[in-house]
Formats: structure tokens, C-alpha cells, sequence
């Protein structure tokens, strides 16, 4: 499974914008947007006063975005974006709509992790099961109605807990079902636009791969 490694709050300088990638600290203080909110290198804050951006690069940083925010590397984002263009519909809204129905993100949104990067972090340590089924492929596409549960050992996990915590507070998606007693989860339909929470011009990305 291929993924970034890299400092993970520089791109979010990167995208000067919050992607809130590592779960309770972007909340806090301690959120590097909060204390510098330029790009990184040696360049970067000659960059804060510039106006003039190319169509090319804003249709780029929006893709960088969308695969910073899912964690998904070019070549597999590119493929999700194939199947996009194959579907009915509008291209953009089924590329996130595919994106949503990872399984790490599944288990991101009904709470089970603080962040993506986590929720691929139980996923891969075999923690999760999908329909009674040890699933531990992140990028395994959760279908309508699958049932998404927590093995018992991680449920008194203290990660766990203070995530529903904060789930429950924040409120849970209408898409989705949650069981806090079974721990478990699933989708009830296919999200619509309106109702995938992410602030994306999906539409600039759609441009950038069909130049
Ligand atoms: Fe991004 Fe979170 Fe780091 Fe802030 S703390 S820069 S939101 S990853």
C-alpha cells in the first residue's frame, strides 16, 4: 500500500487551507495553518502576496487537494477519476461519490478514527470487518447497505473513544447509520453532492484531466 510519508502539515501550508489531517491537533493551537498560513520552502512566503493564478494551477491545486484530503496517490487517483468519467451522471460528483465509498473513509466518517490517515492505520491492522468479513484494504469500495464494524478489541481504545466522542458531538452525517452499542455502521445511500462535507471545486479537476 503505497502512501505519503512526508510532514503531513505542509500540505496543508501547501493548499493554504486547513485539511484537517491529523485528527484532534487541527483543532488546537498547535495547527501549523494557525501559526503559518504561506506555503513551505524557501519561496513560499514571497507567495502570500500573489495575485495572478494560472487556470492551470488552480484546477492542479484542487486535485492536490481532493488527494490530500482522501490520501490517495496520483495513479490510484487517476483510476478513481476513469471510473468516474465511465459512470452516468456528473463527473465530478461521482468522482467524490467514489472517493466517499472507501472503506478508510467510511470508518473516518462514522468516527471510528480521528483522520483518514488513522482510520487506514486500523483498517490495515486488521481491526475492522465489513459484513462480518475482515476487510484490511483501505481502498476496499464500501457498498449501500454493508455493515462496517470495529473487532472488540479496539473498542475501549482510547483513539476510538474520544473519536466518537467528537463525532457524536459534531453530529453524524444523514447518510449514514451508526450503532455505538454493535459499533458498527453503514451507508444508507449514495451521498449527493450537498451532503459530501468537503469544500472542493470538483469541477477544476474534472477540467484538468480531460485537457
Ligand atoms: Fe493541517 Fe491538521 Fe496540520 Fe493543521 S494540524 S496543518 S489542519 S494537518
Amino acid at each position: 500500500m503505497a502512501r505519503y510519508t512526508g510532514p503531513v502539515c505542509r500540505l496543508c501550508r501547501r493548499e493554504t487551507r486547513k485539511l484537517f489531517l491529523k485528527g484532534e491537533r487541527c483543532e488546537g493551537p498547535k495547527c501549523a495553518i494557525n501559526k503559518r498560513n504561506y506555503p513551505p520552502g524557501q519561496h513560499g512566503g514571497g507567495r502570500r502576496g500573489r495575485t495572478k493564478v494560472s487556470p492551470y494551477a488552480r484546477q492542479l491545486r484542487e486535485k492536490q487537494k481532493a488527494k490530500r484530503i482522501y490520501g490517495v496517490l496520483e495513479k490510484q487517483f487517476l483510476l478513481y477519476f476513469k471510473i468516474a468519467d465511465r459512470y452516468r451522471g456528473v463527473t465530478g460528483t461521482n468522482l467524490l461519490q467514489l472517493l466517499e465509498s472507501r472503506l478508510d473513509n467510511m470508518v473516518f466518517r462514522l468516527g471510528f478514527a480521528p483522520s483518514h490517515s488513522a482510520a487506514r492505520q486500523l483498517i490495515a491492522h486488521g481491526h475492522v470487518t465489513v459484513s462480518d468479513r475482515k476487510v484490511d484494504i483501505p481502498s476496499f469500495r464500501v457498498k449501500v447497505g454493508q455493515e462496517i464494524s470495529l473487532k472488540p478489541k479496539m473498542r475501549e481504545h482510547a483513539m476510538v473513544k474520544t473519536s466518537l466522542d467528537k463525532s457524536e458531538r459534531d453530529g453524524r452525517l444523514s447518510w449514514l447509520e451508526f450503532s455505538g452499542e454493535a459499533m458498527s455502521g453503514k451507508m444508507l445511500s449514495i451521498p449527493s453532492r450537498q451532503e459530501i462535507p468537503i469544500e472542493l471545486d470538483e469541477q477544476l479537476i474534472v477540467e484538468l484531466y480531460s485537457k
